[in-house]
């Protein structure tokens, strides 16, 4: 029997520069011991006190079915915390509680976007961003942000990609680059919305990851609220990535209308984890800096290590939970260089090749184990590059 062209096409054909991620897995299934610093995922587990607050709901009774767009409870404090951290007026019709970040990306394109529509991507993109647009049926146009730019994109590269498109999806503070936009990228992000009539889908998930400068939501640019959709997540803010919760937030009717897709989709999410994430954003910006705060330190770590060579190039990243390094000084590819990097010394990065065009020869480095293994895998890292390079 033939499966649905939307579902076969999710995943591209041909190398995808994943394979190292999936030898890296097989590697420590095995026993073996690998440093993994590949997905973003943190090395603490969700804070007892949320726990205690899921298992507080649970004994509760709140297991059954939950009201579909959120709890209002949940509800409201997003609305209250996404109007506080960026004065856009916004209430709990604005917000829809959704099965995590991901979801909301898939829902948000489903909602714009129809068959065979164009929906643009910033290339380098988080792993999953041309499977979702391609599993709503649209087409997945990748537009270059350059390395030389320091990977903020350029109004004249979406301009030129936007006449017909109907959306166009943006990710800052970034994954994989760590770029946060600059006012100037998103005064330019806007104008091309505005100008080329196209829903901007704003990837916010790494909103409490910021080391350099500041997070700015275009929703709150001039006009931008009525064609934003902003994709909210409680994964890395407060380590909750297994829960799997986060939400929509943007103009009253597609929010309505998104609780229509998700009655026919996700049927609403738990409520007892609801009320834990509820708890979870009342503890408000401590817990938050306390979750981000080991990143922030690896990241030193690795910039003290990095001024000590002068093979690899970085740009210091300004949020989220990566490192870029341009690596190309080695002679090697992105994916020739993280698989010397694992066959020789059992460190698994990944390959700048995994994010698009734009990043090929570079590596993106997590910064998700240990202050101590970090270190010694960082400076392994380093050494290995400066005798390719010699
Ligand atoms: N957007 C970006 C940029 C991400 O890196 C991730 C997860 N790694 C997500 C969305 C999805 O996160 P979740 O579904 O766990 O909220």
């Amino acid at each position: 029997m033939t499966l649905s062209h939307r579902i076969t096409h999710i995943i591209g054909t041909g190398g995808d520069g994943w394979g190292l991620f999936y030898k890296a897995r097989a590697m420590v299934e095995a026993g073996q011991p690998v440093t993994e610093l590949t997905i973003g995922e943190h090395d603490i587990r969700t804070d007892p006190s949320i726990l205690a607050a899921m298992d507080r709901a649970a004994r509760g009774g709140h297991t059954g079915y939950a009201t579909i767009p959120g709890t209002d409870g949940l509800r409201d404090v997003v609305a209250a915390r996404v109007q506080a951290r960026t004065g856009v007026s916004t209430t709990r019709a604005n917000v829809l509680i959704t099965p995590g970040g991901q979801s909301g990306l898939f829902a948000a394109h489903h909602a714009v976007c129809d068959e065979g529509d164009r929906a643009l991507f910033i290339d380098p993109y988080y792993a999953t961003y041309p499977g979702t647009i391609r599993g709503v049926g649209a087409v997945a146009v990748p537009v270059p942000a350059r390395a030389e730019d320091a990977f903020q994109p350029r109004a004249a590269d979406l301009a030129a990609a936007a006449p017909g498109a109907r959306s166009l999806l943006v990710n800052t503070p970034n994954n994989p680059t760590g770029a946060i936009y600059a006012r100037a990228t998103l005064d330019g992000i806007a104008q091309v919305c505005t100008d080329h009539d196209l829903w901007l889908i704003s990837d916010e998930v790494y909103d409490t990851q910021v080391w350099e400068g500041d997070h700015l939501s275009p929703r709150a640019l001039p006009g931008m609220a009525d064609r934003t959709l902003v994709i909210g997540s409680m994964s890395k803010s407060h380590a909750m990535t297994g829960s799997r919760i986060g939400w929509i937030v943007g103009p009253e009717e597609a929010i309505a209308r998104l609780a229509a897709l998700a009655i026919h989709t996700t049927y609403g999410v738990p409520g007892f984890i609801q009320d834990a994430a509820q708890f979870a954003l009342r503890q408000g910006i401590g817990m938050e800096q306390e979750i981000a705060a080991p990143f922030a330190r690896r990241r030193a770590i690795a910039l003290e290590i990095l001024k000590r060579q002068t093979t690899i190039r970085a740009l210091p990243p300004q949020g989220a939970m990566y490192m870029m390094l341009d690596i190309r000084q080695t002679g090697l590819s992105g994916e020739a260089f993280a698989e010397s990097l694992l066959d020789t010394h059992m460190i698994a990065v990944m390959p700048g090749e995994s994010f698009g065009q734009a990043p090929a020869g570079h590596i993106r480095v997590a910064l998700t184990v240990d202050d101590a293994r970090f270190t010694e895998a960082f400076q392994t890292l380093v050494d290995h590059a400066t005798a390719l390079a010699i």
